[in-house]
């Protein structure tokens, strides 16, 4: 059915098993693997593993064998899902849009590219300038958001430490006139720490390994710095990321962007910035905070167009309200680090936000009448981080570990809904099919009042010194009965929580055991508005983007500033799963769900285990399950009728029924497969594999 390729690879569509075991998902799944066939369909899902080699098979040929054909006409792959969210969008004027999923390094984001490269290769048969345009910004920008928001991990050398909800906008004639990148959540912590074996992100690298002396000189950047923040050592060197080559890539895709020569210069200052304040240190004299390297002062003060006084001051006071007094308080040199560290942070984040409203501004819809008159519809394309479980697992990877269990959580319910629905709307009737839900555990992280996050955001609103371990007691005693949370306090005999500030959440992927140190912190998330001040103020900083990076009116009264930091945070955090699901619920979802074969990044590896886990906790099985225990097929009758009518002498070659309801009907019969199917108001549904193997072996005789 899926396809016309021999069963030595195995079955193209998981619903064509002869049993729905893990025994024999598994063995699919391996043999396919094996067979170079890496995409596999559950119904309209495809499933992907990761081949961890170049594969020939995204290349304008084969493009063209998926333009316009249906999802069963051709072997199961990415374009396919791509074209029938297109097809969807085109033909029924439907909003729609594919959501990524799996772990780190399951191959999301290069999915998520050959989707956008398969939109690009079948749009504008016209070549009009203005859609030309457009697509050439959509395919550019990936290459510079990749540098600025990926970064080697230890499990993936080019993982996204972002979330990415980019919307593609179409017009009547369904070829791309715009676009959106919502982003979400930057790991910005990454910036001032790596775990071993880890980097900071690509664009660092980048300018120390492609960056021509003179721009290096200019920044007073040696070739090979000693730069604290990225620890910039030899064993940083990866054969499989060429640094140097990448970064006339990105300054290249910046130019095509329309980044002006003085804002890519400004980009690099940044960096630059940041490194030089990754080597500040502060010391102490009596009882006065000092920078030890000064030199290091008159750095900052030319890269930021600043005056020295204002560095130094910023860097080492903090300006308070007491009372109606506004005085300068010295920080002390712990408070001198942690400020030094937040604006690190706060200034790579928010360069990564420029940049994606830079790329914004030039991909938005332009043309005035395509926004005004015709439709417009939209495809979105969601890559999120993926679920990970690290050495040390920190508050990043709980944010990121919760957004995906949002993102099962709209899995479970769409795939089922619209099966429902489905059935429903044609007039058959349902039978139920368990799942496991992981709502219990969306609640365990943002239910009101007794939450993670409530618990949180509680800690972190108080007044007084609030520690991480007060959080984790608060935790305790508001969660000790959960049955997917527990704590060294709740479980002392249990091995794997080995320290008193260690707690543990059973996730939908796997248990994993987060440290609550820095939690408040991080969720606190306080720049100093000193700091603020120093950078937004026109007349001290003279960079041309970096005004920008604040907008006016955000840096607050110093009293209200924690309050506020707090508050941004909040919102943020739950933005950053409200956006990225409801942007999807309220469209038509198609669903690409990846798996990751093995941790080495070999070609050849199937881990078994390893893979029958994601199975399992993606709920693959069970998505089999509904798809057959409802139909395995189901074909507008039209459409059916097109692809079989030659095997029936009543509708080869047109019938004469008074509907092709009624043409099919006969069809069926007339093949004796009638017990076996539904006749639905719109579509005939096939219950077994086997039923659309006959018919696909007769038509084949034919
Ligand atoms: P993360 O959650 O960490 O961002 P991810 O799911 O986005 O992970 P990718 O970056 O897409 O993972 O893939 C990891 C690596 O796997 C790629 O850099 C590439 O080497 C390889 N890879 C993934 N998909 C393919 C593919 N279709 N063909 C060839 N190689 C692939
Ligand atoms: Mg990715």
């Amino acid at each position: 059915m899926a396809e016309h390729e021999s069963l030595e690879f195995g079955k193209a569509d998981f619903v064509l098993l002869d049993n729905v075991s893990m025994e024999e998902f598994m063995a699919n799944l391996k043999l396919r693997f094996e067979k170079g066939r890496i995409y596999t369909y559950i119904g309209e899902v495809v499933v992907s593993v990761n081949p961890y080699r170049a594969m020939n098979i995204y290349g304008r040929d084969v493009i063209e064998q998926y333009k316009g054909r249906e999802l069963y006409e051709r072997p199961p792959h990415l374009f396919a899902i791509a074209d029938a969210a297109y097809k969807a969008m085109k033909r029924r004027n439907k909003d729609t849009c594919i959501v990524i999923s799996g772990e780190s390094g399951a191959g999301k984001t290069e999915a998520s590219k050959y989707i956008m490269q398969y939109i690009a290769a079948i749009t504008n048969p016209n070549q009009r300038a203005e859609v030309e345009r457009v697509k050439n910004m959509l395919l550019k920008s990936n290459c510079v958001l990749e540098a600025f928001g990926n970064a080697k991990t230890n499990r993936n050398d080019n993982s996204s430490r972002f979330g990415k909800y980019m919307d593609i906008n179409f017009d009547f004639k369904g070829d791309p006139i715009g676009g959106h990148i919502n982003n979400y959540l930057l790991e910005k912590s990454r910036v001032i720490f790596q775990q071993e074996g880890e980097r900071s992100f690509h664009s660092f690298y980048q300018l120390l390994r492609g960056a021509p002396d003179s721009l290096l000189r200019s920044l007073h950047i040696q070739k090979d710095p000693k730069a604290i923040y990225i620890h910039c050592n030899s064993h940083m060197n990866f054969s499989c990321i060429n640094d140097g080559a990448d970064f006339k890539a990105v300054a290249d895709a910046m130019k095509v962007i329309g980044f002006t020569g003085d804002e890519i210069q400004t980009v690099y200052k940044i960096l630059a910035t940041i490194l030089h304040l990754g080597n500040l240190t502060f010391g102490v004299d009596g009882d006065v905070t000092l920078i030890e390297n000064t030199k290091l002062v008159s750095v900052l003060r030319e890269l930021l167009s600043t005056k020295e006084e204002n560095v130094e001051k910023a860097l080492l006071y903090r300006t308070v309200a007491t009372g109606r007094d506004v005085i300068e308080k010295q920080h002390t040199t712990q408070e001198a680090n942690y400020g030094r560290d937040a604006l690190a942070k706060a200034m790579y984040e928010r360069l990564f936000c420029w940049i994606v409203s830079r790329i914004n501004d030039v991909i938005e819809v332009r043309n005035y009448d395509a926004k005004i008159h015709g439709k417009n519809t939209v495809i979105g394309v969601l890559d999120i981080y993926g679920f990970e479980i690290f050495q040390n697992n920190s508050f990043e990877q709980f944010c990121i570990n919760y957004c995906n269990e949002k993102l099962q959580q709209l899995f479970i319910q769409l795939v089922l809904k619209q099966e429902q629905e489905e059935y429903q709307r044609e007039g058959i009737p349902w039978k139920h099919i368990d799942y496991f839900n992981n709502q219990i555990i969306v609640d365990l992280v943002e239910q009101q009042h007794k939450g993670i996050f409530a618990v949180l955001d509680e800690a972190c609103m108080n007044v007084g010194k609030v520690t991480d371990e007060v959080f984790l007691q608060g935790l305790n005693t508001k969660l000790a009965k959960h049955a997917h949370y527990t704590s060294r306090k709740l479980s002392p005999t249990d091995k794997s929580l080995e320290f008193d500030r260690d707690f543990r959440i059973r996730h939908y992927a796997g248990d994993v055991v987060y440290s609550v140190v820095g939690f408040i912190d991080k969720n606190k998330d306080t720049l100093f508005q000193d700091f603020k001040r120093l950078l937004y103020n026109r007349p001290t900083s003279q960079l041309p983007c970096i005004c920008y990076f604040w907008c006016p009116g955000e840096y607050t009264p110093v009293v209200e500033e924690h309050i506020v930091a707090v508050y941004h945070h909040y919102s943020r955090k739950h933005w950053l799963v409200y956006k990225s699901t409801l942007c999807c619920s309220v469209q038509e979802p198609y669903y690409v769900r990846c798996v990751k074969p093995n941790d080495v990044k070999s070609p050849l590896l199937f881990e078994h285990e390893r893979c029958r886990h994601q199975v399992e906790y993606l709920g693959l099985l069970e998505n089999v399950r509904v798809r057959r225990a409802g139909f395995a097929n189901r074909q507008t009758y039209p459409r059916f009728l097109q692809r079989y009518k030659m095997i029936s002498e009543f509708t080869w070659p047109n019938h004469d029924l008074p509907s092709d309801k009624e043409a099919v009907k006969r069809l069926l019969q007339g093949c004796g497969f009638d017990h076996d199917v539904a006749y639905g108001k719109t579509k005939v549904f096939i219950r077994t594999p086997r039923t659309l193997f006959s018919l696909e072996e007769q038509r084949a005789e034919m």
